[in-house]
């Protein structure tokens, strides 16, 4: 097998507050590898969050590493896009295009010109370009979702991270943009790590599949998924009863 793009080795991740120590997850390992949908799933409160933000290196392990292309993850970085559940996640005094066009140009990565057209393009891809020059108060949850997905995309991060991106959706909504992300995905083979707790999304959305047990997170099983529509219900009632039992 191929050197893993991203390789979570022994993570154990804890936040410590004035009063106590909260262990976030305990040892827990993945590897994955470029083109792979990866979904971590579980419980509330398993640590899902928590693994992504240290992949995107805002919460350092304190047992384990984290490397991404051989290289140890010490800090943020544009090679990671992060993509959360909450629609604020834009800024709401910026067009839809500022907003995609903004980390391009601050992390110095292009002038404003190129920058833009690199904008437009994504912001094409995820079917909002009448939208382009609308601020965020005017746009629909799912729209809002779309363009913190172009942003993302824009980056052309190594890893793209969504840490629920479609919980706070409807269920048509949350559907159809489940669907985009397969379209898009089709299109493009990027690589994303992708967390929920809904087992339903995990094996739509999954290539590859981490399942992790209630707090502290524990890896409980990982499995690849499936795409023929029985094979995905086995699977389904097979996590069912991993999380159940
Ligand atoms: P999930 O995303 O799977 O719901 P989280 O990673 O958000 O889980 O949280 C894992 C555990 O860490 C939970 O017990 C949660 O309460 C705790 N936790 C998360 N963030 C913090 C924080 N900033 N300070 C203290 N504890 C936290
Ligand atoms: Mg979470």
């Amino acid at each position: 097998m191929a050197e893993p793009l991203l390789d979570v080795r022994q993570v154990t991740l804890q936040y410590k507050t004035s009063e106590r120590v909260v262990t976030a997850t305990h040892r827990v390992s993945f590897a994955v590898h470029a083109g792979d949908r990866f979904v971590l799933l579980g419980p509330s409160g398993c640590g899902k969050s928590s693994l992504l933000k240290a992949v995107g290196g805002y919460l350092p392990p304190i047992e384990g590493e984290i490397t991404l292309k051989g290289k140890r993850v010490s800090g943020p970085g544009p090679d990671r896009m992060m993509v959360f559940q909450e629609f604020d996640q834009l800024l709401p005094w910026k067009t839809v295009a500022e907003n995609v066009v903004f980390p391009l140009v601050s992390a110095g990565r292009m002038p404003k010109r190129e920058a833009m057209g690199r904008a437009r393009h994504y912001i094409d891809k995820v079917g909002l370009s009448r939208f382009a020059d609308s601020y965020p108060h005017t746009l629909s949850g799912g729209m809002k979702q779309r363009v913190a997905i172009a942003r993302g995309m824009a980056m052309e991060p190594e890893i793209l991270l969504m840490d629920e991106p479609f919980a706070a959706l409807d269920a048509l909504t949350r559907r159809t943009m489940q669907d985009e992300l397969l379209r898009l995905w089709d299109d493009t083979r990027f690589t994303v790590l992708f967390v929920t707790h809904s087992i339903n999304e995990a094996i739509r959305i999954g290539t590859r599949i981490l399942l992790l047990s209630p707090h502290p997170g524990q890896v409980r099983a990982e499995m690849n998924s499936a795409s023929e529509p029985t094979q995905q219900l086995a699977l389904e009632t097979q996590i069912h009863d991993l999380l159940f039992a």
